[in-house]
């Protein structure tokens, strides 16, 4: 299923620094699989977009955790 977010997701869109050799796959993974395992998905659901760290990528679900935690 594709993530609501694809319009206008930095990931999703290679409109973040370093995008990495695997972004294709993680797109697939997350993107147009399932978005609710994607890290800036899950931050952006709970606390909205602006929350989420421009820096963040899908894989980075221990991050996202630790966001949601301090919130
Ligand atoms: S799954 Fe994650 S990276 Fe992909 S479009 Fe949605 S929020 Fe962006």
């Amino acid at each position: 299923m594709e993530c609501p977010s694809l319009r206008t997701c930095p990931f999703f869109n290679n409109k973040m620094k370093d995008m990495p050799a695997t972004a294709e796959l993680m797109k697939k993974r997350y993107c147009l699989g399932d978005n609710t395992e994607c890290a800036r998905f899950m931050v952006a659901s709970r606390l909205g977009k602006e929350k989420v760290p421009i820096d963040l990528f899908p894989g980075q679900t221990d991050r996202a955790m630790e966001i949601l935690m301090k919130s």
